[in-house]
């Protein structure tokens, strides 16, 4: 019979890539311990209508990307493109917000219907914060500075921070009008994605990749020149207190985040050995969320990390192997075998990581599996050792001389080595 495949941009992660994303989550657990954030898990499947309003019908994820289906009861389902959408809907839903302002991070996959390319696929993985309830410029240098940290524990060289501003909402509407104005005059010069774009979400033609489009936008009026004093002064705050935490950026006024409900802080963390796909962290202020969502207005900042990116750029580095168990059982013989499975679970409940051998095979066969396993010692049973119930303790990786000895004595002698 023919053999079934994966789909498309759905990615295995086998055992040998598993310890990686552990260190990281486990990594990443531990800064948001320190920063006082918890965690928040919410479902996969949500209602489309959610994205639909929390990301915006004019962005390519709600337009092109999502799965979406109709359940069995006829309602439109989505599986989550992103994370901040359900953790808004979430904190509405359970009243979080009447309680004080949230921290919360979350993590998991999420689903795109994207081209598949190196960094970027299907089913991917982010780990995200979101800072709910926090308004001033403070919150913004502190959640950028827990994605920085992070990454810099992790020993992620070479990344950059770019930093941008995107105004209120009253500036935005302004520069926005002046916008379309000159797209419009310079249509004819605009790639077909970007013409598009004009009146559906003018701001992200500026983040177009297209390098003509790109050389033409030289021209174009420009957001810093719409902002307001409050805005300008908001911005530098963000910036004085990133310099204050020696945090280094740079200003690029081409980032944004092509949502209506972004304002003020927009960045991304890149780096520049991830090729096409370098952004490895993208994040921002969305003030008009949570009320866009049905709850009351509540200023938010927050932030995505892209974890296929992330292992990718830490894979390129010298990666430990990971390590073999503790202990090899090797057994032979019907009582043995029996017994080898008992004593696995006694060294089990002791805290030991124990492999025991499928069995059945020679005990040469057996002890070249026990060497490859990277366990340091064998335990053998064979039928002398199984009618006396005792094992044999081998050193698979140095000179000591094997060692008779009771479960309870080898479990000693364990715990010493
Ligand atoms: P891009 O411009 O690369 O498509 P994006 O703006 O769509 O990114 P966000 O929605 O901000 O990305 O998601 C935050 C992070 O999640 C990205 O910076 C990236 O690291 C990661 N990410 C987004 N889409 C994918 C994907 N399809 N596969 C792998 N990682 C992804
Ligand atoms: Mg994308």
């Amino acid at each position: 019979m023919a053999s079934l495949q994966s789909l498309r941009g759905m990615v295995d992660l086998l055992p040998e890539h598993t310890p990686l994303w552990q260190q990281v989550e486990a990594t990443a657990r531990d800064h948001f311990r320190r920063a006082a954030v918890r965690e928040i898990r919410t479902p996969l499947l949500e209602v489309t209508e959610l994205f639909a309003r929390g990301i915006g019908e004019a962005t390519d994820v709600v337009g092109k990307e999502m799965y979406t289906f109709l359940d069995r009861g006829e309602r439109s389902c989505t599986l989550r493109p992103e994370g901040t959408a359900s953790v808004v809907r979430a904190a509405i839903q359970h009243g979080l917000l009447s309680q004080g302002p949230q921290r919360l991070w979350y993590g998991g996959p999420m689903f795109r219907y994207e081209r598949p390319q190196a960094g970027r696929q299907r089913q991917f993985h982010q780990i995200g914060l979101e800072l709910l309830g926090f308004a001033d410029a403070r919150s913004d240098v502190e959640a950028i500075a827990i994605a920085w940290d992070l990454l810099a524990d992790l020993g992620v060289e070479g990344l950059a921070l770019e930093l941008n501003t995107l105004g209120s909402p009253d500036d935005r509407a302004r520069y926005r009008e002046q916008l379309v104005a000159w797209l419009e005059a310079h249509r004819d010069q605009l790639d077909p994605d970007s013409q598009a774009r004009i009146h559906t979400n003018p701001l992200r033609v500026l983040d177009s990749k297209h390098p003509d489009t790109q050389a033409l936008l030289a021209e174009a009026p420009s957001l810093a020149d719409a902002l307001s004093a409050e805005s300008q002064e908001r911005f530098a705050q963000v910036q004085a207190g990133l310099t204050a935490l020696a945090i280094p950026f740079v200003r690029n006024p081409r980032l944004v985040r092509g949502l209506d409900y972004y304002s003020h802080t927009a960045f991304e963390i890149t780096s520049s050995q991830l090729g096409a796909q370098a952004t490895v962290c993208g994040g921002g202020r969305y003030d008009g969320l949570v009320q866009q969502l049905g709850g009351a207005a509540t200023p938010a900042i927050g932030w995505a990390l892209g974890m296929e990116r992330l292992v990718l750029l830490l894979s390129q580095g010298a990666v430990a192997p990971p390590p073999g168990p503790d202990l090899y059982v090797v057994s032979r013989g019907t009582l043995a075998e029996a017994q080898a499975l008992l004593l696995a679970r006694h060294c089990r409940r002791a805290g030991l990581a124990v492999e025991r051998d499928a069995g059945g095979a020679a005990f040469a066969k057996q002890f070249k599996r026990a060497d490859r396993s990277g366990a340091p010692f064998a335990a053998v049973i064979g039928d002398a050792e199984a009618e006396a119930e005792m094992v044999l303790l081998k050193d698979l990786r140095g000179e000591r001389p094997d060692e008779r000895l009771t479960w309870e004595q080898l479990l000693q002698r364990l715990a010493a080595a």
